[in-house]
């Protein structure tokens, strides 16, 4: 079976964004590929965290992982920091990664600018400890939202480089990223992508937010002031609406050319109602199941156990490889 990596940072509570670009296609993935996940613990410290906050955020996204479906009889699951090979490939791989090429990286354009108080060196060189994440297990496919597009080119240019200079150690990795929903936007700056570590919770949908609160967000989130109003998917003119749209075509399924048809005629309240009540509908469920998983001390600590032995003996075969072909004395 191809093999599929991806992760979360516990940088804050997952969003529906994460939801939609990543966790729903990990879950669907789990059959047909041989599946690892991992909580990206090392990449959530590039921006400062409280560390009691990143203790219990890295346990929430474990029970979140495991609410949405993600099923450590099918799937690897584990803690990035588990496994000390992804440091150790990092370190490689920075020395086969030019300064310039992570200079062009948008993410840590937007958020040098985020946290300008902390530009460290940790968020100049993030894309290629996500480049050892990947490239460790020889993954093929990687689902991730539309925004990580950029550090995947990335990863897969290190990955060519370093094969044609040492012979092929590498699987170079594919994007996989879907087609609805790939970026879920801000919901007071449409034009920014929601993001959980935003500043302002106004701007994001946690998966683990109250019901009320949800639909309370959803309907103070900024449409446009269109007279009349239309329900179109116009990305450059509504955004707002647009990333309604998309919320709502991500969580029924509908496409939306079906849902412009289906609200035609009707004002934007009618079309944020909706979105309300079917991500509530998503996510009801969802918190219960978490709910259960995260009071279950036991479990949590066993697929954490299992699922770092698990990644630990891969990712060790690949780092030997890699000393080897650089060159160093293997022990
Ligand atoms: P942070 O603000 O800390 O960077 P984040 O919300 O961007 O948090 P990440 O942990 O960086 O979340 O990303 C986890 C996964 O979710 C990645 O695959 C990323 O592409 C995807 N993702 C993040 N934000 C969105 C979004 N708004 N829409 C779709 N996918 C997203
Ligand atoms: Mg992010």
């Amino acid at each position: 079976k191809p093999i599929v990596l991806s992760g979360a940072q516990p940088s804050g509570q997952l969003t529906i964004g994460n939801y939609l670009g990543a966790l729903r296609q990990w879950d669907r993935m789990q059959d047909d590929f041989d599946c690892l996940y991992c909580i990206v613990d090392l990449h959530a410290i590039t921006v400062r965290q409280d560390p009691s906050a990143l203790r219990n955020a890295s346990l929430d996204s474990l029970a979140l992982y495991l609410a949405c479906g993600i099923d450590p009889e099918r799937a690897g699951i584990f803690m990035q920091s588990h496994v000390p090979e992804h440091s150790q490939l990092a370190w490689v791989l920075n020395c086969y990664t030019q300064f310039g090429e992570l200079g062009r990286m948008t993410q840590f354009k937007d958020k040098s600018e985020r946290h300008n108080n902390n530009i460290n060196a940790g968020l100049f060189t993030y894309p290629v400890l996500m480049a050892a994440d990947i490239l460790l297990y020889q993954a093929n496919q990687i689902p991730v939202g539309q925004d990580q597009k950029q550090h995947l080119e990335l990863a897969r240019d290190v990955a060519m480089r370093f094969n044609a200079l040492h012979g092929d150690v590498f699987t170079v990795p594919e994007p996989f990223i879907p087609k609805v929903a790939a970026r879920v936007m801000s919901l007071q700056d449409p034009t920014k992508k929601m993001s959980k570590s935003d500043d302002n919770p106004q701007n994001f949908i946690g998966l683990l937010e109250e019901p009320k609160v949800i639909a309370k967000k959803i309907k103070r989130a900024v449409t446009d002031s269109d007279d009349p109003p239309r329900v179109t998917f116009d990305l450059e003119a509504k955004p707002g609406v647009a990333n309604l749209l998309s919320i709502l075509s991500g969580v029924t399924g509908k496409t939306v050319p079906e849902l412009e048809a289906e609200y035609q005629g009707k004002m934007y309240g009618h079309l944020k109602t909706d979105v309300a009540d079917a991500v509530v509908s998503l996510l009801e469920p969802l918190q219960q199941r978490f709910k259960e998983i995260r009071a279950d001390q036991n479990l949590m600590h066993k697929v954490l156990h299992q699922g770092a032995e698990q990644a630990r003996s891969r990712a060790a075969e690949t780092l030997r490889k890699v000393y080897d072909a650089v060159g160093f004395v293997l022990p």
